[in-house]
């Protein structure tokens, strides 16, 4: 105890006892504004820290010297050839404009660093061209990205360009376009400027002052510090206090003020920053930094320009890879490394160098970042089946984790073809965008509709291109949704789309990012170096351990962009289409390939189909909102497909025995390949002058009964059917007028009454029913006001509903009068300039499946302006609930409006058909091409048409054809409907051989089928991936010649089946994934397999045949 002490302490502390100097209290709003002074522009840059980036620059003879080659059409040719005649070369200088817009133009640049330059540690080449571009060696090997506008500007010199003085070569190649191409405006999504020209602002060599660079990033996310910390926290005001005396400091022109400034940043960002060092303390992190650039593979360019962004996008991330210890980089989509890997093989190789060192990591698994609503579920395997193959044959391995940052919603069941594609992890971001609800995880278990599941994040942030702000840091935590499961996320940061990914001050302001962390808290811990696999292991080793993560059962609806399902219409068309059509060709091809002739399975041809398919899936492709030039792109792509195709269905059918094209010849007996795993019967339409047999009835040479296939189980052959006119009266179809501009459609099943067009009465003879409510009108055309608060293309918003007209009805006539087909012809005017003419047919009830709905087959001229054209079909059927077919399944929606979450699904996705099902008995819509829809109460309305105007000034401008059907069924949604919508979207189609033949046809055509439980689907007949005769290289083959058959339950049930194969002994059966990795070995029976699967299984079976 001391008194006495006390009082000797105080005396000798130096606490003055005087006080005549006033110090007011810090005014924190101002001296808060006053830090952004420092590093502004404006009136302060000259005398502040942005007039010290730079020592020394020079732009002029003969240090930087240029010439340049315009390249005419757009064309976009190789370094050879753009570079090899020096004297199509001409001087330029800064200020000259390339352009117009989409051309390239290749630079010659010859530099010699000044002596005076010598003494700087750094020394660099800055180039700005407003527009991006991509420096190669004086050989021709691509070596940095540039983005211009002032985004990425930098080349760095090799350290002896700088020392010898001497004359140095580079080529730069300039493309016309912007990072998000070339609207005119600063609008981007407005569509591109044909005529704009991009200005060489910057060539100069440069001595930059690093220590200046430094202090900017450093006060950057200091004053960050000042600003977003929360207020009753001590280290705010710590570094409000710390930044002021920082902008006390400095002083222009001093470059040991600099050093000082840097010093005290060091209280608050620690004294680590300057090196990966940072990041080496044991603390534990909670954000996982990922290096990532988000390259749309087409958008606001054309897929020919994303070559060249990827080029230039990963060279770039290359060259950070090596500045940067700690950096890694994560890319996706197979098809852009194959880009690489053909276009640019020795930026290629680095790229793999990097992926052997683990830094650069390729992830996904699939051919592009694709569409996940539309594509069928075929197609979505095959994403994953050419992904996985393409990385496991160029780099070793399969990717873990599926990554869709930026897809316009989820299907159900992604997570059950993931697990089966060898991926138990998913990463998207995109449902952030939601405008009605907010998506309540951040890590969770998402579950299929058979129930697999994977572990799925969504990175906090709210972004895949983070600008590694303090912000984005601070939100990985602040909006992490399941901090109550686990409170690790990823950061997804970089730019995309020609920004060149991540930048230098990414990769610095994370460095300060932990430095503030480690140093004064509060800011989460980032790091960096790891990939996005081990942050997915350490979530997946807890949830298999205490699985702490919630759950999410079905699809991942995004409430936005709803109008991607309709947008770009004849797109859509030839991708439902073509996914038809490989079907067939695979089906063909691997039936024609047991026949022991000289044919061969076209495996190279079928995969190069299905690339181009999986390409059209991009994520701005298929849902629509991509420029004009794309979709005149990806009208060559399905051109080739179907052109390619047609040779493939020819050979194939060859060596089968028969033609699809009627010739002159021995082969003139007409049936139909029935290509659908039950038997069909169904009026068919043929060539004229086709011959016949005695008893076949054909309607004015045109239509023909083909049908009547012996085996119940389907596949094989359609032949024509004996006279239904005199033996079966009642089955046929006919039409007449019932009073002036009334008509009737009628057969043994249903009859319809029509007046201009609209169905006023369907009535279902059958069970004694009508579908039609009274006083309402099927297939009533309505027209609706389509203007989104933004992304025209992509989106339609729930107001739309509100301005909803009927267009008045049309002209009808009689076109056809049965007795196999009967139709009227309605004539419709939409506007002045928009019509429609529908042709209403009913077929006659010939077998069990024909002649059960009313099709409407559409020819549209389509003119307007941000208005959408829809029909609806109300009916007399009553459920909350709507069915909508999706990949290998059912996904039900509300046909109500009770919550938010109800009515944000006002605009639907759906595949071939959607289904208002109540207690036995249910209406479904059938489509051949369209994908949005809508049921709301007993309305069924199918989206047929849109007129966005951005960023496709001409968007689904023009004519089109489609055709739809309204089917009436009695019980629930069943099979009848699954198979129903499968057969109205790939007719029968008339095939010849000859009599002698038909019989021999029809054996190999039935080679396999199954039998069994009507739930499961017989979707794909293919060859083994890696079959010994069938493999293309690239992955070990597989002994023996496989079959692989993929079946899937279609409705949500158990179901047994048997698969048989016919003509060829099944020596081993194996149960496989998609991949077709052998899993489960089965047990072969005579001549069959037997399988078991849940509901809503997809299951892949490989059968290996004897030779
Ligand atoms: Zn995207």
């Amino acid at each position: 105890m001391g008194g006495s002490n006390e009082q000797a302490e105080t005396r000798d502390s130096g606490y003055p006892k005087l006080n005549f100097t006033p110090k007011g209290a810090l005014i924190e709003n101002i001296y808060q504004d006053r830090l952004k002074y420092l590093t502004a522009g404006g009136q302060y840059s000259k005398y502040n820290l942005t007039s010290q980036y730079i020592f020394e620059s020079v732009d002029s003879d003969p240090h930087v010297k240029i010439t340049a080659r315009y390249i005419p059409d757009q064309a976009r040719p190789p370094f050879k050839e753009a570079t090899g005649d020096l004297s199509k070369f001409k001087p330029i200088k800064k200020g000259y404009k390339f352009g117009p817009s989409w051309s390239t133009t290749w630079c010659h640049v010859t530099i010699s660093v000044p002596e005076k330059f010598r003494k700087y540690d750094v020394v660099e080449f800055r180039w700005d061209s407003s527009c991006e571009a991509l420096v190669y060696s004086e050989d021709g090997d691509p070596l940095q990205g540039l983005t211009g506008g002032g985004e990425r500007t930098v080349f760095s010199f090799p350290k002896e360009w700088v020392q010898d003085g001497k004359e140095h070569i580079f080529w730069v190649e300039v493309a016309a376009n912007g990072m998000f191409g070339n609207a005119a405006g600063g609008d981007n999504i407005q569509p591109p400027d044909p005529n704009r020209y991009f200005e060489l602002v910057r060539a100069d060599i440069v001595a930059p002052n690093v220590e200046a660079y430094a202090l900017f990033i450093d006060f950057w996310l200091l004053s960050d510090a000042a600003r977003e910390f929360p207020n009753d926290s001590w280290e705010k005001h710590f570094a409000l206090t710390t930044a002021n005396e920082i902008v006390n400091t400095f002083e222009p022109g001093n470059q040991g003020s600099i050093l000082k400034c840097r010093k005290l940043a060091q209280k608050v960002i620690g004294d680590k920053v300057d090196s990966a060092d940072v990041y080496k303390s044991d603390k534990p992190f909670l954000v996982w930094g990922i290096g990532h650039c988000h390259i749309d593979s087409c958008w606001l360019w054309p897929f020919a320009e994303t070559k060249r962004k990827v080029v230039r996008s990963w060279v770039t991330q290359c060259n950070l890879i090596d500045k940067y210890p700690e950096y890694t980089f994560t890319a996706s989509s197979a098809q852009q490394y194959k880009w690489l890997e053909t276009l640019y093989p020795s930026a290629f190789e680095r790229v793999k160098d990097h992926i052997k060192e683990g830094r650069f990591q390729y992830i996904g698994g699939s051919w592009v970042e694709h569409d996940t609503n539309m594509p069928s579920g075929e197609s979505l395997t095959r994403q994953f089946i050419l992904g996985q193959r393409y990385f496991e044959s160029r780099f070793g391995k399969r990717c873990n984790t599926f990554w869709l940052p930026d897809t316009f919603g989820y299907s159900a069941q992604l997570p059950q073809l993931c697990r089966l594609a060898g991926m138990t992890r998913f990463m998207t971001q995109k449902l952030s965008w939601n405008n009605i609800n907010k998506f309540p995880h951040t890590t969770f278990n998402w579950i299929a509709l058979d129930g697999s599941q994977v572990l799925c994040h969504m990175p906090p942030a709210e972004t895949y291109t983070a600008e590694a702000h303090f912000g984005d840091v601070k939100r990985s935590v602040t909006q992490h949704k399941s901090l109550n499961d686990d409170n690790s996320s990823l950061l997804v940061f970089g730019k995309g789309d020609g920004g060149g990914g991540p930048t230098v001050e990414h990769i610095e302001k994370l460095r300060r990012a932990r430095g503030i962390a480690d140093t004064v808290g509060i800011l989460p811990r980032v790091k960096l170096g790891h990939s996005v696999d081990e942050f997915f292991a350490r979530l997946e080793k807890k949830a298999s351990e205490t699985n702490p993560f919630v759950t999410w059962y079905g699809e991942l609806y995004f409430e936005l962009h709803r109008g991607t399902y309709t947008t770009q219409s004849n797109n859509k068309k030839n991708n439902r289409q073509a996914e038809i059509f490989m079907r067939d060709i695979e089906f063909l091809a691997t039936l024609a390939s047991f026949q022991g002739s000289t044919y061969k399975y076209p495996k190279k041809d079928i995969d190069e189909l299905w690339e181009l398919i999986c390409l059209c899936h991009f994520h701005d492709c298929l849902p629509g909102s991509s420029i004009e030039m794309v979709y005149r792109e990806s009208d060559e792509y399905y051109k080739e497909v179907f052109e390619r195709g047609e040779k493939l269905v020819e050979d194939a059918s060859k060596a089968l025995g028969f033609e699809t094209k009627r010739q002159a010849g021995e082969k003139q007996e007409l049936f139909a390949v029935n290509t659908s795993p039950w038997p069909r019967t169904e009026v068919v339409k043929i060539p004229e002058g086709t011959a016949l047999g005695p008893n076949a009835r054909c309607q004015d040479g045109k239509y023909v009964v083909l049908g009547g296939d012996s085996r119940q189980c389907g596949f094989g052959i359609s032949v024509p059917v004996v006279d239904v006119h005199s033996s079966e009266v009642q089955k046929i179809s006919k039409v007449y007028q019932v009073s002036e501009g009334v008509y009737a459609l009628e057969n043994d099943n249903l009859k319809a009454q029509i007046e201009g067009g609209l169905i006023t009465s369907l009535y279902d003879k059958r069970v004694g029913r009508e579908v039609i409510p009274k006083g309402k009108k099927g297939n009533q055309l309505v027209i609706f006001d389509d203007k989104p608060l933004y992304w025209q293309a992509w989106d339609v918003e729930v107001y739309h509903l509100e301005t909803r007209k009927e267009i008045a009805p049309g002209k009808v006539t009689i076109l056809e009068e049965g007795p196999l087909l009967s139709s009227l012809l309605v004539e419709t005017q939409i506007s002045e300039k928009s019509w429609i003419k529908t042709t209403i047919s009913l077929s006659a009830a010939v077998g069990p499946d024909a002649g059960t709905y009313l099709t409407f087959d559409n020819e549209l001229e389509w003119r307007e302006t941000m208005k959408f054209l829809k029909v609806e079909f109300p009916v007399d059927v009553y459920n909350t609930e709507a069915s909508y077919e999706t990949q290998y399944g059912i996904t039900k929606r509300p046909t109500h409006f009770n919550t938010t979450w109800d009515m944000a699904k006002f605009e639907v996705c759906c595949h071939k058909f959607a289904d208002l099902s109540e207690h036995n008995y249910g209406v479904s819509i059938l489509n051949d091409c369209k994908y949005g829809f809508a049921t709301q109460g007993n309305i069924m309305r199918l989206s047929l048409i849109r007129a966005p105007k951005a960023p496709d000034a001409n968007a689904d401008m023009g004519r089109h054809t489609f055709k739809y059907a309204i089917y009436p069924h009695t019980g629930g949604l069943s099979h009848q409907t699954v198979r129903t919508a499968r057969d109205f979207g790939n007719p029968l189609k008339a095939a010849w051989t000859t009599k002698e033949e038909l019989e021999a046809v029809k054996a190999k055509l039935e080679m396999v089928s199954i039998e069994g439980g009507s739930n499961l689907i017989l979707d794909v007949v293919k060859r083994g991936e890696d079959d010994e005769d069938v493999s293309t290289g690239g992955l070990p083959t597989k002994k023996g010649r496989g079959v692989v058959v993929r079946i899937y339950d279609a409705l949500g049930g158990k179901g047994k089946a048997k698969i048989h194969v016919r003509g060829k002994k099944v020596v081993k059966a194996w149960k496989t994934n998609l991949l077709e990795d052998e899993e489960e070995e089965l047990e072969v029976q005579d001549g069959f397999v037997s399988v078991e699967l849940r509901g809503f299984e997809v299951a892949t079976y490989r059968l290996v045949l004897e030779d």
